[in-house]
C-alpha cells in the first residue's frame, strides 16, 4: 500500500519551508510520494481572482510544478485548481480516497494549521479522510499542542501525528514582500520558481 503525504497550500509562491516539510515527512514517515496540491479559489485567502500581479490559479499551479520537477518522490496535483470555485479540504481528501482506495493519505499541516483545521469545512470528514502530520518546531513547548490534539481527538476521532521540525521562518508573505520592495529572494525557493516569478512580473508593485 502506497503511503502519499498531502501538502496542501496557497503556494503563492512556494517556497523552502514547504519543501523541506514535505522532505521531512517523507523521511520520518517513510512516505512513498508527497503530492503538492495548490488551492484554486482560496476562500480563507481570497487568493484566485487576477488582481494585480498575483498569479492565477493556474500560474500558482505551474509555478508549485517547477519547484517539485527534480525531485521523483514529489508531485503536483490538479485536482483543486481543476475543480475551479472554493475549495475545500474535505473535499479534496474524499476525491482522493474515491480515486485511489489502495494508497493511505497523510495531511501534512504546519502547527498553525491545528489550531484553525477546526473551522475549516466540514472538520470531521477531513479527520475521517485521512490521517494528519502537524510539523513542531524542535523544543517548542508541545504542552498546548497535546492538549489541542487531545481535544480533536475526543471531539472528531482525529488521528494526528506530531513531526519534529526545525523552525524555519519563511513565508510566502515574506517573499511577496521582497519581490515588492526589490529584495532579493534567492534561496528562499528554487531558482527555477524565482525565474519564473521574474519573467511573469508577479508580486511587483
Ligand atoms: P502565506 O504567507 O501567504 O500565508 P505560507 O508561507 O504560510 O503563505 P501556505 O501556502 O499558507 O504558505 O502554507 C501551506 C502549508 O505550509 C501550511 O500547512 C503551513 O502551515 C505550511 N508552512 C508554510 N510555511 C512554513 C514554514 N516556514 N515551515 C513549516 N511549514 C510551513
Ligand atoms: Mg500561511
Amino acid at each position: 500500500m502506497d503511503r502519499i503525504g498531502i501538502m496542501g497550500g496557497t503556494f503563492n509562491p512556494v517556497h523552502m519551508g514547504h519543501l523541506m516539510l514535505a522532505e521531512a515527512a517523507r523521511e520520518a514517515l517513510s512516505l512513498d510520494e508527497v503530492w503538492f496540491v495548490p488551492t484554486g479559489y482560496s476562500y480563507m485567502k481570497g487568493v484566485g481572482k487576477s488582481s494585480e500581479n498575483m498569479p492565477l490559479p493556474e500560474e500558482r499551479l505551474e509555478m508549485t510544478g517547477l519547484a517539485v520537477q527534480d525531485n521523483t518522490c514529489f508531485r503536483c496535483v490538479d485536482i483543486e485548481v481543476r475543480r475551479g470555485g472554493a475549495t475545500y479540504t474535505y473535499e479534496t481528501l474524499e476525491e482522493l480516497r474515491e480515486n485511489y482506495p489502495e494508497k493511505k493519505f497523510f495531511f501534512l499541516i504546519g502547527a498553525d494549521c491545528l489550531y484553525t483545521i477546526e473551522n475549516w469545512r466540514e472538520p470531521g470528514r477531513i479527520f475521517d479522510a485521512c490521517e494528519l502530520v502537524a510539523a513542531v518546531r524542535q523544543g517548542a513547548s508541545a504542552d498546548a499542542m497535546q492538549e489541542k490534539i487531545a481535544q480533536l481527538k475526543a471531539r472528531f476521532g482525529a488521528r494526528i501525528t506530531l513531526l519534529p521540525f526545525r523552525n524555519l521562518e519563511i513565508s510566502s508573505t515574506e517573499i511577496r514582500a521582497c519581490v515588492r520592495e526589490g529584495r532579493s529572494i534567492r534561496y528562499m525557493t528554487p531558482r527555477s520558481v524565482i525565474s519564473y516569478i521574474e519573467e511573469k512580473g508577479f508580486y511587483r508593485e
